[in-house]
């Protein structure tokens, strides 16, 4: 069985869980650094929630920098709406920067307050229609040349994957479809 690392210390990390397990993968909620240093883990969970409060408890937990080591030694992550700016190594108009691992320009709260919560089905990675839920979404802004586009939202991009790394805006972890999920587990 393949183990994956979900950062739980704030967001979405039950809704992930419960989807890997239905992929039968083994899942270990990564709370504190011993949590990385007792398990060995294949591939990395990063969820949304609010990426500023990620990112201060990463650092008070002191999980900040054996996440971003396991991120450049390859390991397979997945980050959602909030895990997307984690790894974007530009945030628009902010120069905040995180894990900063993947060639994108991501823009915070892109859809507006108005717009801050909606449901759409697009095509993703030519593996079809996916419903796609979005939350005080990000979206990508710009990509850089090793950076493949997944999916598109009005013209937006919503999803992508560099290396070992695949983003989305979206919360896939708020719906039944397994795509994103399935997709993600066959990196490893
Ligand atoms: N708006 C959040 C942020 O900027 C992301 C929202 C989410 O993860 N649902 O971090």
């Amino acid at each position: 069985k393949k183990t994956i690392g979900v950062l739980s210390v704030q967001g979405a990390f039950e809704e992930h869980i419960k989807i890997l397990k239905q992929l039968d993968v083994n899942c270990i909620e990564l709370r504190k650094k011993t949590d990385l240093t007792k398990h060995s883990i294949d591939g990395l969970v990063l969820p949304g929630g609010e990426s500023t409060v990620m990112g201060k408890l990463l650092r008070e937990l002191d999980l900040f920098d054996p996440i971003k080591h396991l991120i450049e030694q390859d390991i397979p992550v997945l980050g959602t709406c909030a895990g997307l700016i984690l790894l974007a190594g530009k945030i628009a108009d902010d120069e905040t920067l995180y894990f900063a691992a993947m060639d994108i320009v991501a823009r915070r709260n892109a859809y507006g307050r108005q717009l801050g919560s909606f449901q759409t089905d697009e095509e993703f990675n030519a593996l079809g229609k996916i419903p796609m839920v979005f939350i005080r979404a990000p979206y990508i802004e710009s990509v850089g040349e090793k950076v493949d586009i997944l999916a598109r939202v009005d013209n937006h991009i919503v999803a992508a994957k560099q290396a070992n790394m695949i983003v989305t805006s979206f919360h896939p972890e708020l719906t039944a479809d397994l795509t994103v999920h399935q997709y993600f587990l066959n990196l490893i």
